[in-house]
């Protein structure tokens, strides 16, 4: 068996979970509505005490709508520079929300109010109409760093001092919460939008919800459509999101620790010139001298153990629902010798 490590996204459905999917009663969620879709919008808004939800493709969709609800074009959005809205959406926010982008050199792609507030723009014509604030929960290239909900409120206040609305890219938000043991109903009076995302550490095939006021998702159900991102009988796929969010959270600490246990290793090694601290799923290090990026990944593919290149001489290792104790093991003993 491979160990996959390369992302949290490469998990397959359980058996469980495809049963779930089988028997999912579906409508037609363009036209009038699929009540297992319904159920998974409502279950999820319902956790983070927002008012509804919106069932999308992908995450970038999710994102790239909560952006296009809350500019308009020649606004700036603020976010850090590693995040995934800036690097990894294909420069969407500059296609479909005609906005620019102030990137901010955030702790590990963490930001804070000390941070934004001088970036916020004042009110003068000759620059952009600040409108928008995006933060990554955990934050990827910042190795699965976390914030607290007490790290954000001093980020609320300032955005609704300044009149920003406030989006959380929560691609991982259940690895945060397993960490910090916050309530995310917390999040839903902090954020004006979230996302989440089931078919990361999750394990669902599909998915993320976009979480707002009613509002906010009528207007994101509208550029939905728009974006093509309209789904029929999208209940099957509901069906998984709703069997993860039920069978598939508590078990996160699993991975946590599982990346942990690969933390430490690497710590040691004489190939390792530093590592991010390991705070849940991910974990992101720089080689020395002795091998690059490219021929660490080859040497160990050759090994059966697959991980990303994140960078000239960086590796990220991902532990996620299919990365079982003796791939654990395995991968321990491979780094070992290396
Ligand atoms: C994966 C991810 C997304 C969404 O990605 P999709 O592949 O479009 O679902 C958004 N933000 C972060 C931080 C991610 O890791």
């Amino acid at each position: 068996m491979t160990t996959d490590l390369r992302s949290d996204t490469v998990t397959k459905p359980t058996p469980a979970m495809l049963e779930a999917m089988f028997s999912a009663k579906v409508g037609d969620d363009v036209l009038d509505g699929d009540e297992t879709v319904n159920a998974l919008e409502e279950k999820l808004a319902d956790l983070f005490g927002m008012e509804a939800g919106l069932f999308c493709p992908s995450g970038t969709m999710t994102n790239q709508i909560a952006i296009k609800c809350f500019t308009q074009p020649m606004d700036e959005v603020i976010c850090d520079e590693t995040s995934h809205v800036y690097r990894y959406e294909g420069g969407g926010i500059a296609f479909n929300s005609a906005s620019s982008v102030k990137l901010l050199h955030g702790n590990r792609g963490r930001l804070s109010a000390e941070l934004i507030e001088p970036h916020v723009n004042p009110a003068d014509i000759h620059y952009p109409h600040t409108s928008l604030v995006v933060l990554e929960n955990t934050s990827n290239r910042g190795g699965g760093s976390c914030y607290t909900v007490e790290d954000i409120e001093p980020i609320y206040h300032l955005c609704r001092l300044k009149n920003l609305q406030l989006h959380l890219d929560g691609a991982r938000i259940f690895n945060a919460l397993t960490e910090t043991g916050d309530d995310p109903k917390d999040y839903g009076h902090l954020f004006d939008s979230i996302s989440v995302c089931l078919s990361k550490g999750l394990g669902a095939p599909v998915g993320s919800v976009l979480l707002g006021s009613l509002p906010t998702i009528q207007k994101a159900r509208r550029i939905r459509k728009v974006l093509g991102g309209g789904m029929r009988q999208a209940g099957y796929l509901a069906a998984a999101g709703i069997y993860a969010l039920d069978h598939h959270i508590t078990r996160l600490k699993q991975d946590h620790n599982y990346a942990k246990v690969i933390g430490e290793i690497l710590s040691g090694l004489p190939f390792v010139e530093s590592l991010l601290p390991v705070e849940t799923n991910i974990v992101i290090f720089k080689l020395n001298g002795g091998f690059n990026a490219d021929k660490f990944v080859e040497k160990l593919a050759s090994h059966d153990i697959r991980c990303s290149k994140f960078g000239s001489q960086s590796i990220r290792f991902v532990t996620h629902l299919d990365i079982t104790e003796d791939m654990v093991h395995h991968t321990v003993g491979v780094l070992k010798k290396l």
